[in-house]
């Protein structure tokens, strides 16, 4: 049986709230689609905003017990949902595939990516330190504590199913605080499924509960609205962050906000230029492009842009594209058809301002929202397309001159999360990852995601950290106590 027919036999295919599996309040739904065929895969409960409350109301009964649980209880725990995911990662791959549509090597990396922040916030759990000094005039003793921040809102997207909803339910539990994890409309099962698993593993009901829904502005701002919450940590758009902060402001909630990127990716003319298109096709194409550290923007030297372009593109040719499920798919389809036709507009729109389309552009004749792996040179760097989160299989190259160029490009934008620069002097890169204005530089690599490093951006990609012992104290509040003995 597959995870997805185990969950819907099980009835835990529906809503989580206070430890039952139920129905929305109103019976609405959401049809699951599978992107690779466009075709339904099944349904799931649509929360109401009832439902949303109802949650809410489980997770503030559940709170004051869970905040006293002994950080090792907690820690024990994760390290229990950490074993079981990674035991079942092919199970969660497939699912995920079948809902998101990602390459099945991709679906597992993710799976144990996901795994991984159950394993590092366990050990965070135990890490919660305070801190206790002797005030300059002598008078008393500055006592820190950090305390569990209370009922938390975890608000994903369906890029990363697992993961995004795992860092943020990894440092919850392991501060002590209780839940409500409302998952992107078009990936419900794989939270579901991750709710399914934490139950098993023993987080007592109440704890963490997952309300997928299609209203999710009415829902999520009902949530917000509701005292009693008071975090809100969303992975998601810059666009609904905004709208999201602004609802937040009301009851002062405090908030993680992982917006969207727009990473540049520049190559000196000094890079090991076969090493720099290996972390472009890493950078770029992981997750089919749809990464909000994605590498949008190739900014490659004048001298080497034509050698650049050349390999990088006969690599993109070379991406086998079909069905995720099938295990030599090294690209699968997009998210939906809005993302598929989008994206198509966009590639349109840049050539018809110049730039070349050196391969793909286009949406392969077959079912589901597929689109080619793309390369574009020649577009200029005002291009409307590098001042969008492309968020697909497509690659704009442009070219400079000078280092100091190079960074004004790269900083030319609202976003500031990832940033890439390969070049062979390691001073060089230094000194611009320090110049770039953005949460996360990778020099001579393409890959830099790690529970253990902190995770986020500056400028309009975000608030807060995820991962690293930074991630848990976005889930902890500071209390001073001033004492005198
Ligand atoms: P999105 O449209 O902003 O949605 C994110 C989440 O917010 C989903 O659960 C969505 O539910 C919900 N949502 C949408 N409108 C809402 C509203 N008015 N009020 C409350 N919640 C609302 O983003 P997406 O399209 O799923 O994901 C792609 C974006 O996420 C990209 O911009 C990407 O860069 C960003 N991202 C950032 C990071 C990071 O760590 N910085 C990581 C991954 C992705 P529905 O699905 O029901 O609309
Ligand atoms: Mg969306």
């Amino acid at each position: 049986m597959s995870l997805i027919e185990e969950l819907v036999a099980s009835g835990r295919h529906r809503l989580l709230i206070g430890g039952e599996w139920r129905d929305a309040s109103d019976g609405a739904q959401i049809t699951v689609l599978d992107p690779a065929t466009a075709e339904p895969i099944t349904a799931v409960p649509s929360g109401s905003v009832a439902d949303g409350l109802a949650a809410v109301d489980a997770a503030a009964q559940a709170a004051p017990a869970w905040a006293d649980t002994p950080p090792r209880v907690r820690a024990e725990i994760l390290r229990a949902a950490f074993e079981a995911l990674v035991d079942r990662a092919d199970a969660f791959a497939e699912l995920i595939v079948r809902e998101m549509g990602k390459a099945l090597r991709e679906a597992k990396a993710e799976v144990l990516y996901a795994a991984e922040f159950f394993r590092w916030f366990s050990g965070e759990a135990v890490r919660n330190l305070g801190s206790i000094a002797t005030a300059p005039e002598g008078d008393k003793r500055i006592i820190s504590i950090h305390q569990p921040v209370g009922v938390s809102l975890l608000v994903t997207p369906w890029n990363f199913p697992a993961a995004m909803a795992t860092r943020k339910i990894g440092p919850a539990i392991a501060a002590g605080c209780t839940m409500i994890l409302k998952p992107a409309s078009d990936t419900p099962l794989t939270a579901l499924a991750i709710g399914a698993l934490l139950e098993e593993v023993g987080v007592p009901p109440g704890v963490v509960n997952v309300v997928p829904t299609s209203r999710s502005g009415e829902v999520v701002g009902a949530m917000l609205d509701d005292p009693r919450v008071r975090k809100l940590s969303f992975t998601g758009s810059t666009e609904v962050g905004k709208l999201l902060l602004e609802k937040a402001a009301r009851h002062v909630v405090n908030c993680s906000m992982e917006l969207g990127g727009n990473a540049p990716f520049v190559v000196f003319e000094d890079a090991d230029l076969d090493a720099a298109v290996e972390g472009a096709m890493v950078a770029k194409m992981r997750n089919g492009g749809q990464s909000c550290i994605a590498a949008n923007r190739i900014y490659v030297h004048a001298a080497v842009a034509d050698a650049f372009a050349d390999r990088f593109a006969a690599a993109m040719a070379a991406t086998r594209v079909g069905v995720g499920l099938d295990p030599s798919t090294e690209l699968g389809p997009l998210i939906n058809l809005q993302a598929a036709e989008g994206i198509a507009e966009l590639v349109d729109q840049t050539a018809s301002h110049g730039a070349q389309v050196r391969v793909g552009g286009r949406r392969p004749d077959r079912p589901g929202f597929f689109f080619e792996p793309t390369v574009l040179t020649d577009v200029r760097p005002d291009d409307p397309i590098l001042a969008t989160e492309i968020f697909g299989p497509v690659a704009p190259i442009v070219t400079f001159e000078t280092e100091e160029e190079a960074i004004d490009l790269a900083n030319g934008t609202l976003w500031g999360l990832a940033a890439y620069v390969y070049t062979g002097d390691l001073a060089r890169g230094l000194r611009v990852a320090e110049a770039i204005e953005a949460g996360m530089v990778g020099i001579n690599r393409g890959l830099i995601s790690d529970p253990a490093a902190p995770f986020g951006g500056v400028k309009e990609s975000g608030l807060g950290r995820e991962g690293a012992h930074e991630g848990l104290m976005e889930f902890l509040e500071t209390k001073y106590i001033a004492a005198s003995w």
